[in-house]
């Protein structure tokens, strides 16, 4: 049975890669279709997220041309996991199976019927997974692990090594789309619509054209936001760190009121400096780290909305 499936690609400013992945896209939907996968109703979207060059132009141009090809532009840049949101929340009620992937086709397009074929079979959500990543430079693949690290350790429960390359099936985008959360992280929501899912391996290959638009400063408050988004365990530390240096102050302070009574005393003017530094340092740590989640509380009790459409073409 031939089912309708929609594959959603954020695009930011992605003119040097969307000729090639229109044409690979089209081809695999071609062999798709023979193998009897798809249907004819299946599209491919793509989803503007305010680019600055010919994006836009591009998904245009292809969608006249094209059947298949559908575009959503958005009316100005809402980041990675908005764009993409706003492409699956926009197609859920038209797809029987939508599959998220970047625009550059890092992820191996080659998995997709495979996905499809475990939706046919019953899973409501198939996860790309990375089987190795040596692509990836020493740093980034050392400091995505320590992330999965993290996370796990703090009760998040993330598929390691899987972004945002999977397929999920109506039911679960209709689930999902009850999350009415502001700071969003995909790969750690979906998990919580639950349903039947599986995993598909892949590897990951480089960009063939443009560059990343995650620079490290992007990937690093994309990491904090996923942790602060979904976890309390930093503001338990923070009052274990607070418990501790609270033992270690009574601790000095007998030290101190001893050394006076016997008469010891001296300036003092170190120890003094060192603990007011110190304890100021703690502090500050602290109550940076408690405006980080009421920072989020009032992104999220004001309710705006996560993206706005300007335009879509079917
Ligand atoms: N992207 C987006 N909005 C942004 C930044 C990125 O829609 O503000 C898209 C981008 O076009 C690409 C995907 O998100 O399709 C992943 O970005 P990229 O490939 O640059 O990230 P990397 O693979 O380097 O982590
Ligand atoms: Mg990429």
């Amino acid at each position: 049975m031939a089912v309708n499936a929609y594959i959603v690609l954020p695009c930011y400013n992605e003119e040097e890669v969307l000729p090639e992945t229109s044409r690979q896209l089209l081809e695999l939907f071609v062999q798709m279709k023979k193998d009897a996968l798809i249907n004819e109703e299946s599209r491919i979207v793509f989803v503007d997220d305010g680019s600055r060059d010919k994006t836009w132009e591009l998904i245009s141009l292809y969608s006249s041309e094209h059947e298949q090809i559908c575009g959503i532009k958005l009316a100005k840049n809402a980041g990675h996991q908005n764009a993409l949101l706003a492409g699956l929340m926009t197609v859920k009620d038209a797809c029987d199976c939508a599959i998220s992937i970047d625009a550059d086709l890092q992820d191996d397009i080659a998995a997709i019927p495979e996905m499809i074929k475990k939706f046919i079979n019953g899973c409501d959500v198939v996860y790309g997974v990375r089987s190795k990543r040596d692509t990836d430079t020493f740093f980034k693949r050392n400091t995505a692990m320590g992330f999965y690290k993290a996370m796990s350790v703090m009760g998040v429960n993330t598929i390691p090594n899987h972004a945002d390359f999977r397929l999920m099936s109506r039911r679960a985008l209709n689930s999902f789309s009850e999350f009415t959360e502001v700071n969003l992280f995909l790969r750690g929501m979906v998990p919580l619509v639950g349903y039947k899912s599986d995993k598909v391996y892949y590897e990951r290959k480089e960009r063939f054209a443009g560059e990343s638009k995650y620079p490290l400063k992007k990937m690093l408050s994309f990491a904090f936001d996923g942790i602060t988004s979904f976890s309390v365990t930093p503001i338990r530390l923070i009052t274990a760190l607070g418990a501790i240096v609270c033992v270690f102050c009574v601790a000095a302070a007998v030290y101190a009121l001893v050394q006076k009574l016997l008469s010891h005393t001296s300036a003092g003017w170190a120890s003094l400096m060192i603990s007011i530094w110190f304890l100021g340092g703690v502090q500050l740590l602290s109550i940076g780290l408690i405006g980080e989640y009421i920072g989020k509380i009032y992104k999220e009790v004001k309710r705006r909305p996560r993206y706005i459409i300007e335009e879509y073409k079917k």
